[in-house]
């Protein structure tokens, strides 16, 4: 039994039926889940429309000559519906894929239900129009995602107070958009809609935008947005939010007063697990509302597994997939080897993107893991000369005395596929020699790396 069709559930069904499990799979609003549907798909198609237009900003550097970003208009309704389009058919190919593999998908709620304390388990499941029925599995995961947060004096109301699952039915783009909150959705809605020209007011409530992310990276992509005209509140907070009819007024927590014309709010998301019936059967919860799992995706009750962002171990779809498989692995007896976070690769969708992986900044700075690093702004690479290109870095960071490479931060356009060669050093416990004597395609922005790399060397030369 899973609850919960994001690419923890799906990901998990799959593996279920191909090792030749009975699986039923229950999911509230379409095979995909939030991810598919209204979250990380709709946005990454939405930040595709937003490249299209980052196309015109300096065209005539490159010796083109055309009206520019003046003669270029976003039909936003068009690329609203694109990514709606999108999203369902995303949905409807994973719908395909499940019921290829033999998953019994039910569209509906499901829940646990008694606890009899035998040797199964009992969900009870609501399909949408129908009455609930009990079923008896042997295996139950929880998948069930997250929501985003809501402040209790700044209601979303789907016009001009918006979450991010609602601004796909914007009709015309904001003329002045406010996003409370600079975290990596904050910062991506923000980076998309100043590139389609919208005026964007980001509010921030720590002294620079993504504050969990690498602050070298943190700030480059601020320096970015603030010289193309976003206007960033560091230290400010969003206290409430008024819907005036034709714009919103944003109160901050010092009293001053921001007005626009919509507000997207980025404070974060809770785990839906409130419905679940999870302390009446005893599976621990944390206080956030997260449900407690060990690396192989177990909860305290045997055969009780939980993936992805119910869980609040990192809120990535490629990590909501792995917890989800490794619980099937687990439960069905197959060799399974523990979750790793160390080469988990992030990306957040910015312009330009940043990428990281492995060990952190913090870590290094706080003396929690001793390495050394180097830091290569891009701007004399040649291909990104070439691109005219000005912001971004490559920053390597290795084990001392051996030369491991343990961790990386890209901050490039497509930094999500610059990532991965560091990914995959680090996987492999590849050294800094090992990477700087790889021949790279020249020119390539992917040099930087292994000019990084050799950098390193040579300082372990010295
Ligand atoms: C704007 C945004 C952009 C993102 N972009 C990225 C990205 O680029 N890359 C990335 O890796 N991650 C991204 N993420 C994170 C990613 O979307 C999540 O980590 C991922 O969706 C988690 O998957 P999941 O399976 O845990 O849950 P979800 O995808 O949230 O799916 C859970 C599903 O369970 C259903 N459900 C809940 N309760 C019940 C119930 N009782 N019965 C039946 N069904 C139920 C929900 O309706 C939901 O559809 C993004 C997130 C946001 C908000």
């Amino acid at each position: 039994m899973i609850i919960g069709g994001g690419p923890g559930g799906y990901e998990a069904a799959l593996v279920a039926a191909q090792l030749g499990a009975d699986v039923t799979l229950v999911e509230a609003e379409g095979p995909g889940g939030a991810c598919v549907l209204t979250d990380c798909v709709p946005s990454k198609t939405f930040i595709a429309s937003s490249e299209v237009m980052t196309g015109y900003r300096h065209e005539e550097r490159f010796g083109i000559r055309s009206s520019g970003l003046a003669g270029v208009s976003v039909d936003a309704k068009a690329v609203n519906d694109r990514v709606k389009k999108l999203a369902l058919a995303q949905s409807g190919d994973i719908q395909t894929k499940l019921i290829k593999a033999g998953v019994n998908v039910v569209r509906g709620r499901a829940r646990l239900g008694e606890d009899r304390l035998g040797h199964t388990h009992q969900v009870l499941i609501t399909p949408d129009g129908g009455e609930t029925y009990p079923v008896d599995a042997s295996t139950v995961l929880l998948a069930t995602g997250a929501t985003p947060r809501v402040l209790p004096t700044a209601r979303p109301d789907g016009r001009r107070i918006l979450d991010w699952r609602q601004v796909w039915d914007l009709e015309e783009l904001p003329s002045h958009l406010v996003v409370i909150g600079s975290g990596v959705t904050g910062a991506e809605f923000a980076s998309a809609y100043l590139a389609m020209g919208v005026k964007v007011t980001l509010i921030s409530s720590r002294e620079r935008v993504m504050p969990h992310e690498d602050a070298d990276a943190a700030m480059a992509i601020e320096r970015v947005f603030r010289e193309r005209g976003m206007t960033i509140l560091s230290q400010s907070r969003g206290d409430a939010v008024e819907n005036t009819g034709d714009g919103v007024r944003v109160t901050l927590s010092d009293g001053s007063i921001v007005e626009g014309s919509h507000v997207l709010m980025a404070v974060g998301a809770i785990p839906n697990t409130s419905e679940l019936g999870l302390r009446e059967y005893g599976v621990d919860v944390s206080e956030g509302g997260y449900v407690t799992v060990d690396r192989v995706s177990r909860t305290n009750v045997p055969g009780i597994y939980a993936a992805g962002d119910c869980t609040g171990v990192l809120p990535l779809a490629s990590v909501a997939a792995m917890q989800g498989r490794i619980a099937i692995w687990h439960a069905m007896g197959e060799a399974v080897a523990p979750l790793r976070l160390r080469t988990v690769s992030a990306n957040v969708f910015t312009d330009p993107e940043l990428a990281t992986v492995g060990v952190s900044q913090n870590e290094v700075d706080s003396g929690r893991f001793p390495a050394r690093q180097v830091m290569l702004p891009l701007t004399g690479n040649a291909r990104a000369k070439m691109s005219g290109l000005q912001d971004g870095f490559v920053k390597l960071f290795c084990r001392p005395a051996t030369g491991q490479i343990v961790g990386g931060v890209v901050v490039a356009p497509k930094a999500s596929e610059l990532i991965l060669p560091i990914t995959m050093a680090i996987e492999n416990n590849l050294t800094v020699d090992q990477l700087a004597h790889t021949i790279t395609i020249y020119p390539s922005l992917s040099g930087s790396i292994a000019e990084a790399a050799r950098q390193l060397m040579l300082h372990e030369i010295q």
